[in-house]
């Protein structure tokens, strides 16, 4: 008899999750209006980090935007259970399941996941529950601020009070607000 088939899943970096789901995902491309551009090639992001993707097979551009499209409300969730709904809903469609494995003397926590389709989804959803477990609080899992940007971020600041995804948002609507500020001294 046959042991069901199941691939091991493995946690991508969340530089690199950030990077997929701001450069493959729908709504980011439209906030920078880079819709109609051609997508990045997937093998310089394979040539990036080679030791991420040593076990994957090639990277298709269908996947990349899938999953772009179904982990960014993650980052966009509003509290800590609206995270918590996505991640279970994600780790249900994937059908990841946790177990534990053995390296020579070792035992380690490991998941599989029984649908090889999923397999990229569930390497995402497995970074952040590895993020989370270092990092439970939800809001360092963020979606920029400035009206034309939803780009996703990772909050590594000390003080956890990042609300855009890069400088450029940030000065862009520090200028906004001081321009606002300036016309209502001038209007009082
Ligand atoms: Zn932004």
């Amino acid at each position: 008899m046959g042991k069901p088939s199941r691939t091991e899943i493995h946690a991508l970096p969340m530089n690199v999750l950030v990077r997929i789901v701001n450069e493959w995902g729908d709504a980011p491309r439209a906030g920078s209006s880079m819709s109609g551009d051609p997508y990045p090639d997937a093998s310089a992001l394979k040539a990036e980090s080679p030791e991420t993707w040593s076990r994957f097979g090639p990277l298709d551009e269908t996947t990349l935007i899938e999953t772009a499209n179904l982990v960014r409300p993650i980052f966009a969730a509003t509290s800590a259970g609206e995270c918590v709904e996505r991640l279970n809903a994600l780790m249900s469609q994937t059908g990841m399941t946790p177990a534990v494995a053995a390296d020579d003397w070792t035992v380690r926590e490991a998941w599989y996941v029984s649908r090889p389709d999923r397999e990229l989804l569930a390497n995402a959803v497995l970074s952040v529950l590895h993020h989370l477990r270092d990092e439970p609080d939800v809001r360092r899992l963020g979606s920029c601020d400035s009206d034309e940007c939803v780009d996703v971020y990772v909050d590594q600041s000390p003080g956890g009070r990042r609300r855009y995804c890069c400088v450029t948002c940030q000065n862009r609507n520090r200028a906004r607000a001081y321009r606002a500020a300036r016309r209502a001294a001038v209007r009082n």
